[in-house]
């Protein structure tokens, strides 16, 4: 059995003082690639370094609509440079964010249609961070169609919705916030989705599971327990889910995985 987590923000200073031994609990745990999404031009260094440590990991770059106020006006063609350079696995993560009230929704579009026209330029998948902002995610995916689709990140829609990324070759996922036994919705659209559509992450360190404790930091290694409560979730072997998602994932991104 083999995961992949589709979304973990290792490069973060959290993870300074122990990815190593953090990475040796993913290995141990049958986690058999790690995606790494770009936030912000400043931190694509340090992404770069840290993906290059283990052949576990694989970075994706782009620029994320929560950071807007870091962008400058050149970031757009310092990221083309680093997909032309780097040939990572997708652009990403790049979206809307509607859920912070000043964050200027014109700039956020454009910026994110710019990111959809690169994706399709380098021929690339994309990681979406969408919150409260599916319809338009959506529409502006049905102007811009990617080939290479991508992943829905941190899925918190309908199943309406789901089924509409679907349609245009998009997995969705799923991790930390499904663990929840009050997360009713959200464990009912992973229940009616199939397998083929899904996408394990933990988005570390962020969106801690059930059993952190509040406040405390997720971790990539903690996706195998995340994934055994999703299984149940769903009622599906953890092996099952582990297969299908990693197929999924695999293929989405192209990574060299058995
Ligand atoms: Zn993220």
């Amino acid at each position: 059995m083999t995961l992949i987590d589709s979304h973990c923000h290792l490069d973060v200073d959290d993870f300074a003082a122990d990815r190593e031994s953090v990475l040796a609990r993913c290995v141990a745990g049958g986690i058999g690639a790690i995606v790494v999404p770009g936030v912000r031009r400043a931190d694509f260094e340090t992404q770069r370094t840290v993906c290059a440590s283990s052949p576990l990991l694989h970075a994706a770059y782009g620029l994320h609509p929560v950071y807007l106020d870091d962008h400058a006006p050149g970031d757009v063609d310092v990221l083309r440079d680093w997909l032309l350079r780097e040939r990572p696995v997708a652009v990403g993560e790049i979206g809307l964010d509607w859920f912070i009230e000043d964050l200027d929704r014109a700039r956020q579009q454009a910026l994110f249609e710019e990111q959809l026209a690169l994706a399709k330029e380098f021929d690339l998948p994309v990681i979406l961070h969408v919150r409260r902002s599916h319809d338009a995610v959506l529409a502006t995916l049905r102007r811009h169609r990617l080939p290479r689709g991508g992943i829905c990140h941190a899925f918190a829609g309908s199943l309406d919705q789901a089924k509409h990324y679907l349609d245009l070759g998009f997995l969705l996922g799923f991790g930390g916030a499904a663990t929840y036994e009050r997360a009713n919705r959200l464990r009912a659209t992973l229940r009616a989705l199939p397998l083929s559509a899904l996408a394990l992450e933990t988005d570390a360190p962020d969106i801690p599971p059930c059993f952190v404790e509040r406040g405390g930091r997720n971790s990539p290694d903690f996706l195998p327990r995340i994934a055994a409560l999703l299984a149940e979730v769903k009622g599906v072997p953890i092996d099952e889910l582990a297969d299908a998602t990693t197929r999924n994932v695999a293929a989405l991104f192209r990574l060299p995985v058995a």
